[in-house]
């Protein structure tokens, strides 16, 4: 199990055992690694997952920002943002397009996430302020969340998870090419491989939230897109992968 006291559904996988496997070591390997990989592994209602991150706010806003982009560079991002204390929804909502686009510079694709990020303090502010926004129903949140440009089902469901403690797993990309690689199908459409996971992992925030957060390290570390480092790898002793792609 990833986190005593879970409830495990009934395994629909064909290889039930292999997920139990692939559970078993990023429970092991997480608590050991994360820390020293930018994430807080602490109590499940804890914001400070995310980077260590203290305000809900700040993790949407990151959430939306590291898409397809270094953490470092949104670490530096944030700082900028904060030091010119637009991390307050009232604030960014306000405030220029332009002064956005310059403090989030160094960040890939910063045109369109300055837009995205304006685009969803709007939000934030229409519903009534952080709270009002996120303590309402799942999925009248997600549905609010992924009508913004730039913000698709992976990204809402990690700022539903993270900033919102809400009980949904997400799918991320990096997540899902481990999760292939180590011989796990998964359905092509994002909510039935969502479904799916979210049978056979434990029902509860802290294995939602150590689950994405060691997968995407995990991708980041050593299942890189080409030459992946299998031979350090902690899923080299149950992933197919080398044997399937890399004999010499
Ligand atoms: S062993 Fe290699 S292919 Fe398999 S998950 Fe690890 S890095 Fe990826």
């Amino acid at each position: 199990m990833l986190v005593s006291g879970g409830r495990r559904h009934e395994a629909s996988l064909n290889e039930p055992g292999l997920i139990a496997k692939v559970l078993d070591i990023l429970s092991v390997w997480g608590r050991e690694n994360l820390g020293r990989l930018g994430w807080l592994v602490s109590d499940p209602y804890s914001y400070e997952w995310w980077g260590g991150f203290k305000d809900p706010f700040e993790i949407g806003v990151s959430a939306i920002l590291v898409q397809l982009s270094r953490w470092e560079a949104v670490d530096k991002a944030i700082t900028r943002l904060r030091e010119n204390k637009l991390l307050d929804p009232y604030v960014l909502a306000e405030a220029p397009q332009d002064m956005i686009k310059e403090l989030i510079k160094g960040v890939g694709f910063h045109e369109s996430k300055s837009r995205t990020l304006k685009e969803f303090s709007i939000l934030v502010v229409r519903r009534g302020g952080w709270g009002a926004f996120i303590n309402r129903d799942l999925n009248e949140v997600r549905n609010d969340l992924i009508k913004i440009k730039g913000i698709g089902y992976e990204t809402a469901d990690t700022i539903l998870l993270f900033a919102g403690n809400k009980l949904v797993l997400p799918v991320s990309r990096l997540a899902r090419r481990v999760l292939s690689r180590v011989g796990v199908n998964l359905p092509a459409s994002y909510v039935r491989a969502q479904q799916m996971l979210e049978k056979l992992i434990p029902e509860d925030l802290g294995s939602y939230k150590l689950f994405h957060a060691t997968l995407v390290s995990i991708s980041k570390k050593y299942c890189r897109s080409k030459k992946p480092l299998c031979a350090e790898c902690p899923l080299q002793t149950i992933c197919g992968f080398p044997t399937r792609n890399l004999k010499t």
